[in-house]
């Protein structure tokens, strides 16, 4: 098991396949891309598939989510999906991706055993679009989400950042759309961990304010605790339902005595937290010809000294070095 010393088990991995990106949302980097880790510090598709077999034998994975940066640029992502589906027990799987090419791949990911996506759109206006993530690419993503619905990688989610003066009066109007098409959106709240340290708390736009918005044009009713486990979006039942929309407030109203997750970053390392400032490397015990009991021991201790939460509102916080894109989000 990877059990922390407040009693959280992890049983959720999110794999960062790359640091890389084709867009440059400005909440997440910054127009000029960011230095990009060298190929050879990169896991290889066999180092990861044997991490994530490691995961799901010997430490009570259940549930595997690929990340990046963009992991549709990674090349072998179908060919990881496939023998992951392939362990025993296998993981549930799913992939956060923009969505951008996801047209090309959704039916080869569906077929080779990826359970669902969650992509990320944060506006149906193509100009904002364009501002916000500087690249004009919004019919792409939109034919994306579309393709992911029909190959069946449902439900499909939809992550919505909002953003002050510039998509945030967009709540109504994208879960209107969201409904009308099936998918099921999710707001989250905008976390300090951009690459240029440009985060203000004054500047977020918070849960609260994305359901006020909300309520002025749907009958919400909360979902309840039941329902939401360790699931870091609260929900609420639209319109007496079936549609729901949930609200993932990282800052305002954190979830971190119920977080069940441990992440890996495309360089190998091993991080209890988003906001954790220490990793634990893998990638040097896997190439130095370690066995997986051994790894898995490292592992164990690297999620057993988790902290008790992120402390975004602490007056010692620190954002860690590493940004969204390179730890995977
Ligand atoms: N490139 C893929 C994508 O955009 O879905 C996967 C990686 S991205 C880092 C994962 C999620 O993190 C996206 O939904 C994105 O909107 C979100 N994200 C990135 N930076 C963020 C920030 N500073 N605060 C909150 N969410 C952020
Ligand atoms: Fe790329 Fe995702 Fe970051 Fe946007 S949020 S720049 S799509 S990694």
């Amino acid at each position: 098991m990877l059990a922390d010393t407040f009693g959280r088990v992890a049983t959720d991995l999110r794999v960062s396949l790359t640091d890389r990106c084709n867009l440059r949302c400005s909440y997440c980097m910054p127009e000029e891309g960011l230095q990009w880790l060298a190929k050879p510090d990169l896991l290889t598709d066999d180092e990861i598939v044997r991490l994530v077999q490691i995961a799901v034998t010997r430490l009570g994975i259940t549930e595997v989510r690929f990340t990046g940066g963009e992991p549709l640029l990674r090349p072998g992502l179908v060919g990881i999906v496939a023998r992951c589906a392939a362990l025993e027990p296998r993981p549930r799987m799913s992939l956060t991706t923009n969505g951008i090419a996801l047209h090309r791949t959704a039916v080869a990911l569906a077929r080779e055993g990826l359970n669902r996506v969650n992509v990320s759109l944060d506006t149906l206006r193509p100009d904002v679009f364009k501002r916000l993530t500087r690249r004009d690419r919004h019919s792409e993503v939109l034919r994306g989400l579309q393709a992911a619905r029909d190959a069946g990688l449902t439900p499909v989610k939809i992550n919505a950042v909002l953003m002050r003066g510039l998509n945030d009066d967009e709540a109504p109007d994208l879960l209107a759309w969201a409904i009308r098409n099936d998918y099921e959106l999710r707001f989250i709240e905008q976390m300090p961990l951009d690459a240029q340290h440009g985060w203000k708390r004054e500047g977020m736009i918070t849960a609260e304010e994305i359901l006020n918005s909300l309520h002025a044009h749907f009958q919400l009713t909360p979902e309840g605790e039941r329902e939401r486990g360790s699931a870091p979006a609260e929900r609420w039942i639209v319109d007496g339902g079936p549609h729901r929309v949930g609200v993932i407030a990282s800052v305002t109203r954190p979830f971190c005595s119920a977080c069940d997750r441990t992440r890996l970053t495309a360089d190998g390392q091993i991080r209890s937290c988003l906001f954790a400032t220490e990793e634990t490397d893998l990638r040097e015990a896997l190439r130095s010809g370690a066995p997986d009991e051994e790894i898995a021991e490292a592992w164990q201790l690297a999620m057993w000294g988790k902290k008790a939460g992120a402390g975004i509102g602490d007056p010692d916080f620190e954002q860690p070095d590493r940004p969204m894109s390179a730890i995977g989000g």
